[in-house]
Parts: structure tokens; C-alpha cells; sequence
């Protein structure tokens, strides 16, 4: 064998060594799973915030779908609403110690076949972002659905059009009953003016 083939022969070999502690890796950050078996996954900060993400919800629902995996360190108290959504789908779910798994990942939707997510992101668009994005705080993300004053549902009309129909107007009713626009309420409450 002549130096050229061997040196390439080298070179494959660590090619190969290399791919193999990537995936290792990539076991390591994924719970403990190979990348291209996850549906989505959910980050800590993301499962902290207490919002039920419905992505997590619908993927449980996909035929290809296999179990539901979550770390224990980030708390019953915030996995509670995707253990009863398992429970109550007769999906499998695994609670694992999370303390062996490197970066922030907390929750996946594993399958036991290769999927072609190479280029997906798997992590799910954070809830809040898209009111992140446009200066509005997470007082207008976590009151969705609620009534609110004038002038909070003009800034959304503004700013983030879309989110329109997620907000209602504080009614006459309302406000004789005292009720307080509660994203102004948040607002002071998170020191803002
Ligand atoms: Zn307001």
C-alpha cells in the first residue's frame, strides 16, 4: 500500500470516529435519542414558562409517533399537563434523570425510525417569540384570550395584527364590575410603566 492510500485510509477512519462521537453527542443532547428519531422537542425554558405547547400535543397524535420524553429535574409541576395528554391518549411516556444529557433540551416525541429531519429544526418555535420580536412583552403572550383595555389592544393592532382576534376589548360590563385590564396589571406588576 503505497503512503497515499494509507494516509487516506487514516483519513476515513477519522472520519468515521468523528461521525460516531457526533451522534454520540447528538444522543447526548437528545435525551439520550439519535437526532433523526425526534418528532420535536421542547427546551426547559420553554416547559418552565407553563404554556401547553399544542405541537407537542398534535405529535403525540402521529402514527409515527412512539413515546413522550421528559427530564424530572425541571419539575412534575410543569411536565403535569403532557403526562395527563399522554395518559389520557394511552401514549407511552418515560420520565428520565436529566442530569447525564448535555445542553437544554427537556422534552422529546421520539419514533423508532429514521426520519429525514437533517435540516428541520426540531425544536418548537418558542410562544412568546413572536411578541418578542415586536417589542411587546410577555404581560401581552401569557393574557391571550382575555379582555383588555383600549389601549393595550390598539399596541396589538399595531404591532402584531395577527394576534388581533387572540384579545378582546374590555367590555362596559367589565369595567363595571371593576375588572383591571390585566396586561396593564402584569405590566406594573413585572415593573414596567
Ligand atoms: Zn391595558
Amino acid at each position: 500500500m503505497d503512503l497515499k492510500s494509507n494516509l487516506g485510509l487514516i483519513d476515513e477512519k477519522e472520519k468515521k470516529m468523528n461521525h460516531i462521537y457526533s451522534i454520540q453527542n447528538q444522543k447526548k443532547y437528545y435525551l439520550g435519542e439519535y437526532r433523526e428519531r425526534i418528532i420535536v422537542a421542547l427546551k426547559v425554558d420553554q416547559l418552565l414558562e407553563g404554556d401547553l405547547y399544542p405541537e407537542i400535543i398534535a405529535a403525540m397524535d402521529n402514527p409515527k409517533a412512539k413515546y413522550l420524553k421528559m427530564r424530572r429535574d425541571i419539575g412534575l409541576t410543569f411536565l403535569k399537563p403532557y403526562i395527563k395528554e399522554a395518559e389520557r391518549k394511552n401514549f407511552r411516556y418515560e420520565i428520565i434523570d436529566g442530569l447525564s444529557y448535555l445542553g437544554d433540551i427537556g422534552l422529546v416525541v421520539v419514533t423508532d425510525e429514521s426520519l429525514d429531519n437533517e435540516d428541520e429544526e426540531l425544536v418548537i418555535r418558542d410562544m412568546n417569540q413572536d411578541f418578542l420580536d415586536v417589542g411587546l412583552g410577555p404581560e401581552y403572550s401569557k393574557n391571550q384570550g382575555k379582555h383588555v383595555c383600549n389601549k393595550c389592544h390598539l399596541k396589538v393592532e399595531d404591532k402584531l395584527p395577527d394576534y388581533i382576534e387572540k384579545f378582546k376589548r374590555l367590555t362596559i360590563l367589565d369595567k363595571l364590575l371593576g375588572v383591571n385590564c390585566p396586561v396593564c396589571k402584569d405590566r406594573k406588576k413585572m415593573g414596567g410603566k
